[in-house]
């Protein structure tokens, strides 16, 4: 039965108050957080995987391109490039392998949301199929490993090695690169392939460095002490302070093994059914050579709407569309609501658990087992109701005058966000700093190129296309990337820098699309609305959409006389 205009209106009205109640506790927005993991918080960016660091000397040499970075945006980039003949490439990565975010979230259930057959790349080229419809995390870092092999690209490759400096040296048409193993590499190609979501964040809590039990972020999940299985934490207290996409997937594997578990939230995550099964052998057998390709290209496609789609559309005025589009949303979640009561059996901790936003405002989730976790006797939901843990003592989280004693403290407080150069000072012609270009809004091309950064190449940041499939969208890019640097060589030319034309006209375009509804400001404060900061006009993602950005960057690419300044020396070619 179709509702009425006042179902959904008071609906809205609640998903508002909600985000006010939020934005009311943390008026600091995105300052709320700390990525600065340094002296008493040191701990907590400690890579517990790779061991003691390897002894090896300074590296002094140059190499053609150089990756900031060794997770898929590097790895596809290079595949594309060995391809196009570039022999000279190196990785420099911070952890002890490559895989980027699957190297690092280990955490028990990490698991990808998105099917295995479009997310992990390459399956043709590696000729291989996932074993499940969802890929696990370990099956995707091995994916990234057979990558680095099939390519050559552990040969070149530095690990437990973090750049520090990146400076254009303009005589010699070169970068260099400085790390903090007391490196000097010089590149002239340099890909900034430091991720999305990299580097670690944790809540400014007061009293987090007074804790006395055992703690660390998801990302650095510390085995020795919760035993590969969990099993070590049979007879211990557990807290888990987050629930977004990572807590989602950890809570019923810590639910399931410790003795008891308190899972700290301040907004829910809207929880769908995960549909997975194990890839049918059949099914596998029969792909023709080239299927991941021709699956990918269909998918691109078929993001356009049918002509019957876009006439119904054109009839709708711009109130009636955005009307349709949010009762459709309110609906969906309104559907994630049945869905808990129908599986939460305590009905505060079911209504607790209930999201009041519309559907991706957050970072939507997919899980079987999560819900169930609270209906154990061992598990209990400590809702902050939108204030979030504000106190830890010696004993644990203190909230509402409650003291939470834990053996355990687990932060699931997420990542800092598509920030180029996390670790690492970028210095372009002239001596700019990024940071310093960027401080009155970002300038790029297509969020990859920006002006009097020549040779610099930027994956995953903003000013480009959001895509839920992360990795088609780093393709896309990797393959542009990889397509511009073809151009460069086989001209002769030494340096490629976006015309400040180019720069402007892209700017343009993301201010143009980002204004088009006031869905950012009314959501609920989340890293993707930058926590509620509102004046970010120029600092997000393009919001033209995926398959117009995979449009505009080859049109960028059959002019590239008008887009680029080039400058040439070919003898340089020579020399690497
Ligand atoms: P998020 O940034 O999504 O979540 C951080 C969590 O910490 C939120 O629930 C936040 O609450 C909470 N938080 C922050 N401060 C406090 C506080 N003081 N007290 C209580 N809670 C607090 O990080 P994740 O690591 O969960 O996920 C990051 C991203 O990684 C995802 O969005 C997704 O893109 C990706 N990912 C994908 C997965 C998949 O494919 N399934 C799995 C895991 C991650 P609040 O919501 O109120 O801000």
């Amino acid at each position: 039965m179709a509702k009425s205009p006042e179902y959904y209106a008071q609906i809205k009205a609640k998903f508002a108050a909600e985000r006010d109640l939020r934005l009311g506790y943390r008026p600091e927005g995105t300052r709320q957080y700390t990525s600065e993991l340094t002296g008493s918080l040191a701990s907590y960016a400690v890579d517990p995987y790779a061991g003691e660091q390897t002894p090896r000397d300074p590296i002094v040499d140059t190499v053609e391109c150089l990756f900031i970075g060794g997770g898929f945006s590097a790895l596809l980039t290079s595949a594309r490039l060995r391809e196009k003949g570039v022999e000279s490439i190196r990785i420099v990565e911070r952890g002890g392998d490559v895989g980027g975010t699957w190297y690092w979230n280990r955490y028990p259930g990490a698991a990808c949301d998105v099917v295995a057959y479009d997310y992990l790349p390459l399956l043709d080229e590696l000729d291989y199929v996932p074993k499940d419809h969802y890929a696990k995390g370990p099956e995707i870092l091995a994916h990234c490993q057979a990558i680095a092999k099939k390519y050559d690209l552990y040969d070149l490759a530095v690990f437990q090695t973090t750049v520090i400096s990146t400076v254009w040296q303009e005589e010699e048409g070169l970068w260099h690169i400085a790390t903090d193993r007391g490196d000097a590499m010089k590149a002239r190609f340099v890909i900034c392939a430091n991720g999305t979501l990299s580097k670690p964040k944790l809540a400014k809590i007061r009293g987090i460095e007074t804790f006395q039990g055992h703690s660390f972020h998801t990302s650095r999940w510390d085995y020795d002490y919760t035993g590969d299985d969990l099993a070590k934490l049979r007879d211990k207290v557990v807290g888990i302070i987050g629930t977004g996409a990572t807590a989602v997937q950890a809570v019923p594997q810590l639910a399931a093994a410790a003795k008891q578990l308190f899972v700290f939230q301040r907004t829910p995550s809207s929880i769908d059914v995960r549909d997975d099964w194990p890839t049918d052998p059949n099914w596998a057998r029969k792909l023709a050579p080239g299927w991941q390709a021709k699956r990918r290209a269909k998918a691109l496609m078929a993001r356009e709407l049918t002509p019957e789609q876009q006439a119904a559309q054109a009839k709708l005025s711009r109130e009636d569309k955005i009307r349709s589009q949010e009762n459709a949303n309110i609906d969906y979640m309104m559907r994630i609501h049945q869905r808990i009561d129908s599986i939460v059996e305590d009905q505060s901790t079911a209504d607790a658990l209930k999201p009041w936003y519309m559907f991706m405002c957050k970072r939507p989730c997919f899980h079987n087992d999560y819900l169930p976790a609270f209906n154990r006797t061992n598990v209990q939901l400590v809702d902050t109701r939108g204030q979030g843990v504000n106190e830890i003592t010696a004993q644990g989280p203190l909230f509402d005058g409650k003291q939470y004693a834990v053996d355990l403290l687990i932060y699931a407080t997420g990542f800092e966000v598509q920030k180029t150069g996390i670790y690492n000072e970028i210095i372009g012609k002239s001596g700019l700093d990024l940071n310093e270009k960027y401080s009155t809004g970002m300038r790029t091309l297509l969020g990859i190129h920006t002006c009097g950064f020549p040779n610099l190449f930027i994956m995953g940041g903003y000013q480009a296309s959001f895509q839920f499939n992360l990795t088609d969208m780093l393709q896309t890019q990797g393959d542009h990337i990889a397509a511009c640097i073809a151009y460069a060589r086989e001209h002769g030319y030494q340096t490629i820098d976006p015309t400040a034309k180019a720069e402007d006209w892209w700017v343009q375009e993301v201010i143009k699309h980002r204004g088009k509804t006031g869905r950012n400001q009314e959501c609920t404060p989340g890293y993707y609305n930058f926590e509620g900061e509102m004046q970010r006009r120029q600092d997000g993602n393009y919001n033209g959409g995926f398959r117009q950005y995979f449009t505009h960057m080859a049109e960028v690419r059959e002019d590239m006389a008008a887009n680029f300044v080039f400058t040439g020396n070919a003898s340089l070619k020579a020399n690497i």
